[in-house]
């Protein structure tokens, strides 16, 4: 850029792309425009307690994840900042449902898709990708993933999404449809319409970060559990205030848990956390499932274990009230893992005790904590 004699400059690169730019947001409006919102289902619970327990369906959206979201979020805030243009590649580092609606998204824009994910992620998750236009780039390493992704957008003059970086500062936590928003509306007419607590697993963090915004903001007397499965750093970090805490391996539970606490996991805004064996995210997975007629996946049952453990503390307390949780996204994706009996046993995990754990529960309203 040059500026002329008279102190001016006028950027030549903010007007050439802008009538893509409108047409762009036009169409991830216009997407936004043709969807639903999600249902808010009751989970069955016997209604002499006085506790409602709700699940809030993100597996109902067009690209079946709680994703499709976030991949709305990064896209928008990505064009309004002007750092997508015509033919720009987008790349992201994503071994799961993230890539899958960026795919979406980045189609209905007709820009090319580059997900950089971990060698190991399962052929049915790379066609998934596919079948959405995106292109996969393998790397061996999985702790590479993130600057291959950076590198592989500077080559080509696109742009990386960075889901662990912007998810908690794309989406709009104070209203706009955001998922707290729809909740709390979803509630209105209910007995309990403010919750006790919502329930929420993280992958970036973002989706509790935007509940526990809302909440404050609209200053309801909610407050927000994550739930955190086994080798994941979230729940360590949180517990020691160490933001450079790592376990460095990955999570067995897709969507939520991570090997280092990402930048968009807001730990000020959590009120609690619960660490939730894997064997019991199976065993509720499978049980919620069984008790709802609804397939879920397997982080919903990370959710469902730490939801259910509040439900039983409340009623043990005397407390009424409602409490809501998330259904991520549905069980279909994991019939070859979580719901085959031989996946289990490769994986020496014995979902048996915190089934009956569950089943007494329901039966009795008593909670009784596996020994791990
Ligand atoms: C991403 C994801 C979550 C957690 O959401 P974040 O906002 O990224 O923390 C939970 N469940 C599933 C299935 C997911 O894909």
């Amino acid at each position: 850029m040059e500026a002329t004699d008279d102190g001016c400059c006028r950027s030549a690169a903010t007007e050439v792309g802008r009538g893509w730019l409108n047409e762009a947001v036009r169409r991830v409006e216009a997407d936004a425009n043709r969807s639903a919102d999600t249902h808010l289902h009751v989970f069955p619970l016997p209604p002499a307690w006085g506790i409602d327990l709700y699940l809030k369906d993100e597996s109902v959206h067009p690209t079946g994840s709680l994703k499709h979201r976030l991949a709305r979020s990064l896209f928008l805030y990505a064009l309004c900042n002007g750092w997508i243009s015509e033919g720009s590649t987008i790349t992201e580092a994503s071994s799961g449902s993230t890539a899958v609606s960026e795919a979406y998204f980045a189609r209905l824009l007709g820009l090319p898709f580059v997900a950089v994910m971990p060698a190991t992620t399962s052929p049915e998750k790379i066609a998934l990708i596919e079948f959405h236009g995106g292109r996969c780039h393998l790397v061996e390493d999985a702790s590479t993933m993130y600057d291959e992704a950076r590198r592989l957008a500077a080559e080509s003059g696109g742009h990386y999404l960075d889901q662990f970086t912007y998810a908690e500062r794309a989406t709009d936590w104070r209203g706009n449809n955001n998922i707290a928003e729809s909740i709390f509306e979803q509630l209105s007419a209910e007995r309990h319409p403010i919750p006790a607590w919502v329930v929420v697993g993280a992958g970036t963090g973002g989706t509790s970060a935007t509940i526990g915004r809302y909440v404050r903001y609209q200053r309801h007397d909610t407050r927000v559990c994550v739930v955190d499965p086994e080798n994941s750093a979230f729940f360590e970090g949180w517990v020691t205030g160490d933001p450079s805490y790592e376990t460095g391996i990955g999570s067995r539970i897709e969507g939520i848990g991570r090997p280092r606490v990402e930048a968009s996991f807001l730990p000020s805004v959590v009120d609690a956390m619960v660490s939730v064996p894997d064997a019991a995210s199976i065993a509720a997975m499978r049980w919620t499932s069984r008790t709802t007629g609804r397939s879920v996946g397997g982080s919903t049952g990370t959710s469902m274990w730490g939801a259910l453990r509040l439900v039983a503390q409340m009623h043990a307390a005397g407390e009424t009230g409602s409490v809501v949780t998330l259904l991520c996204d549905g069980g279909e994706r994991y019939a070859h893992t979580y719901d085959s009996d031989s996946w289990l046993a490769e994986h020496d995990l014995d979902i048996a005790p915190y089934t009956a754990t569950l089943e007494k529960f329901y039966d009795t309203g008593e909670w009784v904590e596996p020994t791990r």
